[in-house]
């Protein structure tokens, strides 16, 4: 069945080819390795293989494991590539060198970063935190809550000012995301820094869908404490470490749960008490994952000489068009979009709302339009604005509706249902 084009698309096709004829970041699209019938809307969830990662991980593995051995944690300075990968991450955070470690996952660094917290506010007994945060982010406040006994209030970022003014003595610290994972809304990093440090609390922010997407000012804000994940907007690859921000001020107090010997200050005396390292080096758990540490690296080179004001006008201007798109080919009364409309509330990503996401973007998969679903309802898309195009955000589109005017998705469905009886 071929489903007839409507006007519109013409006209948001020469809009498509204007936009990416004066985009100044399209050349930036050679430096990842992306299938050529392949439009790549997950990358907030996970980044497309930077071109210049196979070699430099064939690298590591052959001439600096294979054969340098164990000389290469100092010949090939494995041992310092925690705070040398976190100084590349900084870059991009706005974060000054020695403020950023780099390794473990998110999880671990939000029981460090949390932790770290309520031991620099001893006396304040409320940890704050969204309720449509990351479930890691809410497990972690719920278990540190536990262990120091303080208590977790769930309040959502609009209303965190207002609960301020009223608790504000009370409060450790809050935790919180720049972007909703879900909707994509982009919350007031600056004002709710500002809020949260007028009661003297502390800020720590998740920079998971804020990393390689906004620019972020860590420093500027005067944020305490930060993390997020190398392998969304950032490509670090499955699994890729971690990252971790502490303010310059508190890194004397800085005192993890978890600690290890790769923070001693001594680590090579190998004493059987802990004496941590001065500056971030005290961040430092364990022994890095070499590998993965060596790939993000690798993969942050994509970044080189990129400036993220351009990105993020570049991913306001995706986004805008793909909603665009969406009024001009989708019924509304059929897909809402849950994301904000206005282009400095939302973060890199739309999300749809359809009864049907699951099959929708399985049938989507299946034409080469890669994006993913929420339960229970959205359908989510990442706009990484260096590799991604208007084209591509009209190309999902289309296909979107022709996917709904064929009724694939419901024949998916009935394969899912036959499938699971
Ligand atoms: C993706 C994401 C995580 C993931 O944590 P991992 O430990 O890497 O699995 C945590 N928090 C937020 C806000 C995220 O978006």
């Amino acid at each position: 069945m071929t489903v007839t084009s409507p006007p519109a698309t013409g006209i948001l096709a020469a809009r498509a080819a204007s936009l990416d004829a004066a985009d100044p970041l399209a050349p930036l699209r050679s430096r990842y390795l992306l299938p050529e019938d392949c439009v790549y809307l997950d990358g907030n969830s996970l980044g497309a293989l930077p071109a210049a990662v196979p070699a430099a991980l064939q690298d590591v593995v052959q001439r600096q494991w294979g054969t340098d051995l164990i000389r290469s944690w100092n010949t090939n300075d494995w041992w310092q590539a925690p705070l040398r990968v976190g100084d590349a991450l900084g870059r991009l955070i706005g974060a000054a060198p020695g403020r950023t470690v780099a390794g473990d996952s998110t999880s671990v660094q939000l029981h460090n970063a949390l932790t770290a917290a309520a031991r620099l506010r001893p006396d304040r007994r409320l940890l704050v935190t969204d309720p449509a945060h990351f479930p890691t982010d809410l497990y972690a406040a719920d278990s540190v809550a536990r262990l120091h006994g303080l208590e977790v209030r769930l309040v959502p970022a609009r209303a965190l000012p207002a609960f301020l003014d009223e608790h504000g003595e009370r409060v450790a610290v809050c935790s919180y995301g720049p972007v909703d994972y879900r909707t994509g809304e982009l919350h007031d990093m600056a004002g709710l820094t500002q809020a949260v440090q007028a009661v003297g609390a502390l800020a720590l922010w998740d920079l998971c869908h804020a990393a390689g997407a906004l620019p972020v000012a860590l420093d500027d804000l005067g944020v305490d404490l930060a993390v997020g994940c190398g392998y969304k907007y950032l490509s670090g690859g499955p699994g890729a470490p971690a990252f971790l921000y502490v303010a310059e001020r508190h890194q004397s107090s800085y005192d993890p749960a978890l600690t290890g010997w790769n923070g001693h200050a001594r680590p090579f005396d190998m004493r059987g008490s802990y004496t941590p390292a001065d500056g971030m080096g005290r961040a430092r758990i364990g022994t890095p994952a070499v590998l993965s540490l060596l790939t993000l690296e690798a993969a942050l080179t994509a970044f080189d000489g990129v400036d993220m004001h351009a990105v993020r006008t570049k991913n306001q201007s995706l986004t805008g068009f793909f909603i665009d798109c969406v009024d001009a080919l989708l019924d509304e009364r059929e897909f809402e979009c849950v994301t904000p409309r206005d282009p400095e509330r939302r973060g890199a990503q739309v999300a749809l709302r359809h009864d049907d996401a699951h099959s929708l973007i399985e049938a989507l998969a299946e034409r080469g339009v890669i994006g993913d679903m929420r339960a229970p309802n959205l359908l989510r898309f990442g706009f990484n604005s260096l590799y991604v195009s208007h084209r591509d955000a009209l190309t999902a589109v289309r296909t979107l509706r022709d996917v709904v005017a064929q009724g694939a998705h419901r024949r998916e469905r009935m394969r899912h249902t036959a499938a699971a009886t």
